[in-house]
């Protein structure tokens, strides 16, 4: 097998591994990024809606609040110490990348323009307060078109379709991972001091999803089964306006924009959830709602899916009931330069012009606020302590700080990739300098290549599609918004079959080495079955309801058993692996014990856990 040795490796080009990837140069490093897509085809370029940052230039914002809100949007799963970290990093984080040359929308005194997400206050709760800084509905593109011009300009070094698949973890030290170039089949070992774990979420175990082809969860699965812990895996985000069927997201910044939710009895059902927020209440709480209308036969067509309405006269006449300023009102030209890829989507893909008519949506699977457990520095801690495994780092969607607790607010992740990829990238430069290379064993990669080989040739009866397809649906049925013991057993069950199937009766019909998708797939199919898994047991285990995670029979939030996150290891042989999960990981609530120690009466504490809202 090649061996490339680097001092750092960055295992995907998205926002978070480019940012760790230019801050780890900037200190020094000498950087390679492995990516087993081209870098500017990563799915933060699919982001739409904003990126969150006190910035403050259209209502009056602090970091403090930006800090409540994601606290409490975390329904008090969030480390607090960490939402704190971000908060306040995000406004110069934003700042850097205006100045890299990211071409944000303006106000008309000509700063960064912002819009109102869901769940984004002012003043600890009072009213919405416009947070999201945009570059129209393409927000994510810019940032990751910006962040590759900047590395290139860094020499960072990139490797462009090549796929992790295993880590190489020696005496409980990281000293590198082994890749496949997709072009031609062979093997490569990356040999690095740092490895960096950024290689996004795992929505794809869902079958209605907003998420790309590619978001198979390798990284956490390589290191679930490298001895790494995962945390929270049981909260997973479902975003309530994906189109329908399709999951294709419909960015929240629709209804920032003033869009609202109708059921089929041309009710604006949020006012009854959330009297408040109304349509732009946090995530789960709106997904919740589209489901219970639909289970009360409000669904249009009784199909399962609600009407998101943007056209002018309906936003203009909930505006006028609501007492908005004439100056907020908006017309077809606002709508069209705000909004313009949501508007590409739907004439594209539904036929539908959300200018003239509503657009059919419907909870989409969207974001995992579990991953790999790591601290503030995106180093991977694998105990209840935080323990730090040397060599190994994570950030972005497939790691767990934790900032978004037990449900992530919009525009959460795209702050989390920049403000925690570059910690982190500061941190592999610090640490490379002074550590030691890892010598690399005679037999590294020996096994993922023997695995490789076991899925090329299988001539079995089953196919990846249909075992994916299949993982998809349980997932979707009984993994899903709405949880129960019965539901989630019956998920466990059907997972523990598809993985036997997959063990023992595959069938690959490409038996090529050259661009092999077929074989590709079935080992991401592999990853999903592990990360459903493990999804479905951590969800069994945590009895109560806690952000995304509702569980119908135990329907409330119990801080006094379950305020801790979950951690669950693959135990056993490789090849049978079983799981255990621990729920002994303490919250950081720092801020709240701060107010204590203030002698803050408790009826004024902000950082106090407060009833959920259903
Ligand atoms: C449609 C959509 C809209 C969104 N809108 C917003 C928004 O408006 N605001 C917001 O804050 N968040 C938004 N999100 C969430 C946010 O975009 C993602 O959570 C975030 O972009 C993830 O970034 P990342 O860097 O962690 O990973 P990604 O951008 O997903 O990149 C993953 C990288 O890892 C690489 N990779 C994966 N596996 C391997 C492997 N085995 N070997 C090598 N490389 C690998 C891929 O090639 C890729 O480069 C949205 C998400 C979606 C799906």
């Amino acid at each position: 097998m090649q061996v490339h040795k680097h001092d750092a490796i960055i295992i995907g080009a998205g926002g978070a591994g480019l940012m760790a990837a230019l801050y780890a140069s900037k200190g020094g490093a000498d950087v390679a990024v492995v990516s087993k897509l081209y870098p500017t085809r990563s799915h933060t370029g699919a982001a739409q809606g904003g990126i969150g940052a006190a910035l403050g230039n259209l209502d009056e914002d602090r970091p403090i609040y930006h800090t409540y809100d994601t606290v409490k949007g975390g329904d008090y799963l969030t480390d607090q110490a960490a939402a704190k970290i971000l908060a306040e990093n995000a406004v110069d984080a934003v700042i850097e990348l205006e100045h890299m040359g990211l071409p944000f929308d303006r106000t008309s005194e000509k700063r960064i323009s912002q819009r109102r997400f869901g769940g984004h206050t002012r003043n600890f709760g009072e009213e919405l307060v416009r947070r999201a800084c945009h570059a129209a509905d393409r927000t994510g593109h810019m940032i990751l078109q910006t962040l590759y011009q900047q590395c290139i300009k860094n020499e960072v070094k990139f490797f462009d379709e090549f796929q992790v698949v295993d880590m190489i973890v020696v005496g409980g030290t990281v000293a590198g991972v082994v890749a496949i170039e997709l072009g031609t089949g062979e093997f490569h070992i990356f040999h690095g001091k740092a490895s960096f774990f950024a290689s996004g979420g795992w929505g794809r175990c869902w079958s209605v999803t907003s998420n790309a082809h590619s978001l198979t969860g390798d990284g956490a699965a390589i290191a679930l089964r490298r001895g790494v812990p995962l945390q929270d895996m049981e909260f997973f985000q479902f975003h309530p306006t994906g189109i329908y069927r399709m999951g294709i997201l419909i960015t929240e910044g629709v209804r920032g924009e003033g869009g609202v939710l109708i059921n089929s009895q041309g009710e604006r059902f949020m006012e009854r959830y959330a009297p408040s927020a109304k349509d732009l209440a946090s995530r789960d709480v709106v997904s919740r709602a589209i489901y219970l209308e639909t289970r009360a036969g409000r669904s249009i067509k009784n199909r399962g899916y609600v009407h998101l309405d943007v056209r002018p006269q309906t936003v203009n006449r909930y505006f006028a009931e609501e007492g908005r300023d004439r100056k907020d009102f908006i017309d077809e030209g606002t709508v069209e330069r705000k909004l313009p890829d949501i508007l590409d989507f739907c004439r594209t893909y539904l036929g539908v012009d959300p200018v003239k008519e509503p657009m059919p949506v419907q909870p989409t699977a969207h974001y995992a606020m579990g991953g790999i457990p790591t601290n503030v520095d995106a180093e991977v801690v694998i105990d209840a302590d935080g323990a730090v495994m040397p060599g190994a780092y994570a950030a972005g969607e497939t790691a767990c700080v934790s900032v978004h607790g037990a449900n992530r607010l919009g525009t959460n992740s795209l702050v989390d990739l920049v403000v925690f990829g570059r910690r982190g990238g500061m941190k592999v430069a610090e640490y490379v300098k002074g550590a030691d290379w890892t010598p690399l064993p005679a037999d590294a990669g020996g096994e993922i290549e023997a695995e490789y080989e076991r899925i090329r040739g299988g001539s079995g009866k089953s196919r990846p599609g249909e075992l994916r397809a299949l993982m998809q649906q349980t997932m979707m049925d009984n993994v899903g918004v709405f949880r129960t013991e019965e539901t989630l057993q019956k998920g466990i069950d059907d997972l523990a079959e598809l993985r036997e199937r997959f063990r023992t009766d595959l069938q690959i019909d490409d038996k090529s080495r050259v661009f092999n998708t077929d074989v590709m797939e079935a080992w991401e199919l592999g990853c999903l079955l592990d990360l459903a898994d493990v999804t479905a047991r951590t969800a069994y285990e945590r009895k109560e309801s806690r952000g995304a995670h509702s569980r119908e029979d135990f329907k409330k939030r119990d801080d006094e058993n379950w305020m801790a996150h979950s951690l669950i290891y693959q135990t056993g042989e490789m090849s049978d692996p079983s799981y255990e999960a621990h729920f002994d990981k303490k919250v950081d609530l720092s801020l709240w014990e701060e107010e204590i120690e203030q002698g803050i009466p408790e009826d004024q504490q902000k950082f106090r856990p407060i009833e959920r809202v259903y």
